[in-house]
């Protein structure tokens, strides 16, 4: 199939040529309602954000895009009296009995487009990412910095569908020339500075260059962060780049290496290669283990360190789900629906894609995997317990790891670190809105504050998979039918009032014409989704 692609491709050049120039943009918003003058939410149960608990019932009073008023308006399980309620508003959505959330921060956004090797539309991005209540995007790396500041300002005055977007370019990116010195590093922060970046995404570099980096972006007022790639480790570890001033940092890379204490390489087999990405991830998977164990002293004295430097982690565990179990992160049900085939076909084993490392998976490395989690979730769960940051990231689309059901995978995966689902909510909105400076604008239900919010019909704390787009199973004991029930109901941005549904109706769409293009049939429902008996998985590629 591959080969045919390619010369196909080859043979359409001088088309191909021109159709790639045209890089792929958002379109024009033609989805929600609103900002309303005086927009009310009647009768929610609110989790505000904060940790706090639930309350309700609560009516919250919304003019154009700022939260004006939240008020108590009576007692679980028993009517609402009329005359406590405040004023009508233009617009009025009845949400009783539904919970009220914050917007989602995803601290790990990639905005992919038909030029990526996805080979999916940024439409397709947003819709999925906004369907499942993100609101605000912390991009940490797409194709140009420009493209990336046009559609930041276009989500800004919402004129597309996507997520409030804070930009975190890749270190050195659209420069048009290599770094190779401490003043390029200088230049290159302030350049990106000027382009109206908030802060820069690393990868690594050798410390005289880091160090200038980071000094400057202190001095320009830009966050960091790094993704410790392990070609740089050894040189800077992440308690070495806190303490130069990294402001935060992306996955675990850089941990293991900052607590060991009878080595300072990894244990590389001796024919690994870092590009060859079955060593890469295989071997990462044998890393913690390398590392001081749980509550030792230097285990303890390196997390204290990096919470005295006030440092925040966004672990991004759904990215790294399928090494623990290839066959249940890449068979689940919302693949059938809402996995593009190019994204699908991306997935793939192939030793030229990012993240398709499944050239002979083993038992052994699955096995290493549920181990390897098991010491960083200890190490992010007592992070979080000892006052430290933790913030959600999903990295979605690598790794089966899909848009916007990645991040509620992410929520599920904090959940089993050991985090209260409050402590996920937290980490979610107000945690992530610190991490990138807007706690004063988005983050909590809070008079003052964006109207920013998730809206959905079950409990979420009770079961976090009623967040997924395709909801959570229940048997339904009146009827005894099996149900899916939740899914986001409406999300709203900037008091703009997004249906979820209607948006993974539009991705269905999206899904079943790019099907139908590349002569796929059509997708079936899989079990659980179809209520007329079992239904055997089959994506058809
Ligand atoms: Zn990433």
């Amino acid at each position: 199939m591959r080969i045919i692609a390619c010369i196909l491709l080859l043979l359409a050049l001088p088309a191909t040529q021109a159709v790639a120039q045209e890089v792929d943009t958002a379109p024009p918003r033609n989805e929600g309602e609103g900002p309303y003058q005086r927009l009310v939410l009647r009768g929610g149960i609110l989790i505000d954000g904060t940790g706090a608990p639930p309350i309700g019932p609560v009516d919250i009073v919304v003019e154009n895009d700022r939260i004006v008023e939240i008020r108590t308006v009576g007692y679980p399980g028993v009517p609402i009296r009329d005359d406590r309620r405040p004023e009508p508003g233009d617009h009025e959505l009845d949400v009783e009995g539904m919970y009220i959330l914050p917007g989602f921060v995803d601290m790990h956004g990639h905005q992919h487009t038909k030029q990526s090797g996805q080979g999916v539309t940024v439409e397709y991005v947003h819709k999925l990412w906004m369907a499942h209540g993100i609101t605000t995007t912390r991009d940490v790396g797409s194709r140009g910095v420009d493209w990336l500041m046009d559609h930041k300002a276009r989500s800004a005055a919402n004129e597309i569908t996507a997520p409030r977007m804070v930009a975190f370019p890749r270190f050195g990116q659209d420069f048009g020339r290599p770094i190779d010195t401490p003043e390029d590093a200088r230049e290159w922060v302030r350049f990106i500075k000027d382009k109206g970046a908030e802060g820069i995404k690393f990868f690594g570099a050798s410390p005289e260059i880091m160090i200038a980096a980071l000094d400057e972006a202190r001095q320009q007022g830009l966050r960091t962060t790094m993704h410790h790639a392990q070609l740089n480790v050894t040189r800077m570890n992440a308690l070495q780049s806190a303490s130069y001033g990294l402001t935060s940092m992306e996955h675990w890379y850089g941990l293991p290496e900052a607590l060991f204490e009878d080595r300072i390489v990894q244990h590389y087999p001796l024919d690994y290669n870092y590009l060859n990405e079955q060593n890469r991830f295989g071997e990462a998977g044998r890393l913690w283990k390398q590392a001081a164990p749980p509550f030792s002293d230097r285990w303890n004295a390196v997390m204290d360190s990096l919470i005295a430097l006030d440092f925040t982690l966004v672990p991004t565990f759904v990215a790294y789900l399928a090494s623990r179990d290839l066959m249940r992160q890449s068979r689940n049900i919302w693949h059938a629906l809402y996995t593009m085939p190019s994204l699908w076909d991306y997935y793939r084993p192939n030793r030229r894609a990012h993240g398709s490392y499944w050239f002979y998976w083993t038992t052994e490395d699955e096995v290493d995997w549920r181990e390897n989690y098991r010491l960083w979730m200890t190490f992010i769960n007592e992070y979080k317990n000892r006052g430290g940051r933790v913030c959600l990231g999903s990295d979605s689309g690598y790794i089966y790891n899909l848009y916007g059901f990645g991040y509620i995978q992410e929520m599920e995966l904090l959940r089993e670190a050991g985090f209260h689902p409050l402590e996920v909510i937290w980490s979610a909105t107000l945690k992530g809105a610190e991490a990138i400076g807007l706690d004063h604008e988005i983050g909590s239900v809070q008079v003052g504050k964006k109207a920013d919010f998730v809206i959905v019909e079950e409990n979420p704390l009770e079961n976090l998979k009623v967040l997924f787009g395709t909801g959570a199973l229940k048997l339904n004991d009146d009827n005894g039918q099996v149900e899916r029930v939740g899914g986001v109901r409406w999300t709203i941005k900037d008091g703009i009032v997004y249906d979820a549904k209607a948006l993974l109706a539009d991705v269905r769409r999206m899904v079943d014409a790019a099907r139908a293009e590349a002569g796929i049939p059509p997708t079936p429902m899989p079990m659980f989704i179809e209520t007329e008996g079992p239904t055997i998985i089959e994506t058809g590629n």
